[in-house]
């Protein structure tokens, strides 16, 4: 039988691309940017799988226009998909499937970065040292939020919510509080919130490990900004449209909340203006799994997914 006909969206660590092209007739594009509609629509014309990533808007009308795509599997490169309608892919006779559990820890770790950059103003004194204007140490200079022992407000107890938590939790002696829509069984102290407003409200440090999509768009917005006490943090590695923007640029602009730290943005890689012009932000180009072991290990699983598909056995991270 022929070797299954796959794309490869994107460059790849090498150690992928060729364990790729030891199980199948591999096309690889050479581009970084996202797949035009015009390739998603000729890639599920084509290949008899995709590894599409994040920025391949898959949405059902790209689905309804090819009717009965060639393409059986789209083995998505990373563990957030709201760029794939599942549903519409499914009602197409197309499986997808994702790379959770590779992501994890890298993602928590830069979740901590965040943290500690916002809180302790580290973004700002290092723009400050670079330009030449530091003018020495002082008592009162550069004062931050310590975080040693503060109380942390993790929306999305998930996995990475979990391994932040434990992070917070067993490094850095926190208490932590969450807002997911089941109760977690966790193996260190946490308690559980009702709405994310309440969660707010308490917490000195608010992270964002939701998935993105209708279901957590703006979940937080002015509301919520508003319920935050004014020397705390928010957080977001999740995705950008689940918090407002916009409301959060008032927020800060008006000093209402002591800072943010984002890896994750509404309309990547478009950040406003509004946002890159204040200090008290610290603003990532969405690292949080980029680390060679880490991207290595998303790609062997997207293929692993691959491989147990295309033998007709059931792939370990269906949709
Ligand atoms: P996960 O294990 O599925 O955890 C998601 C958590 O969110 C669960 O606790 C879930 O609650 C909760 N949740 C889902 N929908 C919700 C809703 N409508 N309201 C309230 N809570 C809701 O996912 P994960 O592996 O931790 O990943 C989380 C997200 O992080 C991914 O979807 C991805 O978008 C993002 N991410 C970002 C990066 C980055 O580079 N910055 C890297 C990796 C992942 P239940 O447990 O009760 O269902």
């Amino acid at each position: 039988m022929a070797r299954p006909r796959i794309l490869l969206a994107r460059p790849l660590p090498d150690a992928v691309t060729a364990r790729a092209h030891d199980l199948f007739d591999v096309e690889q594009r050479a581009a970084n940017t996202a797949l035009t509609r015009a390739e998603m629509c000729s890639s599920l014309v084509l290949y008899d799988g995709i590894m599409p990533t994040l920025g391949d808007l898959f949405d059902a009308p790209i689905f309804d226009e090819i009717g009965n795509p060639r393409c059986k599997l789209l083995a998505n490169f990373g563990v957030g998909y709201n760029h794939i309608d599942v549903e519409a892919a499914r009602a197409r006779g197309i499986t997808v499937t994702n790379t959770p559990g590779a992501v994890t820890d890298a993602t928590a770790d830069i979740a901590m970065t965040l943290i500690l950059m916002s809180a302790r103003r580290a973004g700002e004194g290092e723009r400050l040292v670079r330009a030449g204007n530091w003018t020495g140490w002082n008592p009162t200079q550069m004062l931050g939020l310590h975080v040693t022992g503060k109380r942390i407000g993790i929306v999305g107890m998930g996995r990475i919510g979990q391994a932040i938590a434990r992070r917070c939790h067993h490094g850095f002696g926190m208490s932590v509080g969450y807002m997911a829509r089941s109760d977690k069984q966790l193996d260190f102290p946490a308690t559980r919130a009702d709405s994310v407003t309440d969660l707010a409200a308490g917490a000195d440090i608010l992270v964002i490990a939701v998935p993105g999509g209708a279901e957590t768009r703006h979940l937080v917005g002015s509301a919520v900004l508003e319920a935050m006490p004014p020397h705390a943090h928010l957080i977001n590695i999740a995705r950008g449209d689940v918090v407002d923007e916009a409301a959060l640029v008032a927020a800060l602009t008006e000093g209402r909340i002591g800072g943010a730290g984002l890896d994750v943005y509404e309309r990547e890689p478009e950040v406003p203006q509004a946002l890159r012009a204040l200090d008290n932000v610290t603003l990532l180009p969405h690292l949080g799994t980029a680390a060679l072991e880490v991207r290595t290990a998303m790609g062997m699983l997207a293929l692993d997914n691959m491989a147990a598909f295309f033998a007709g056995e059931p792939p370990p991270n269906v949709l």
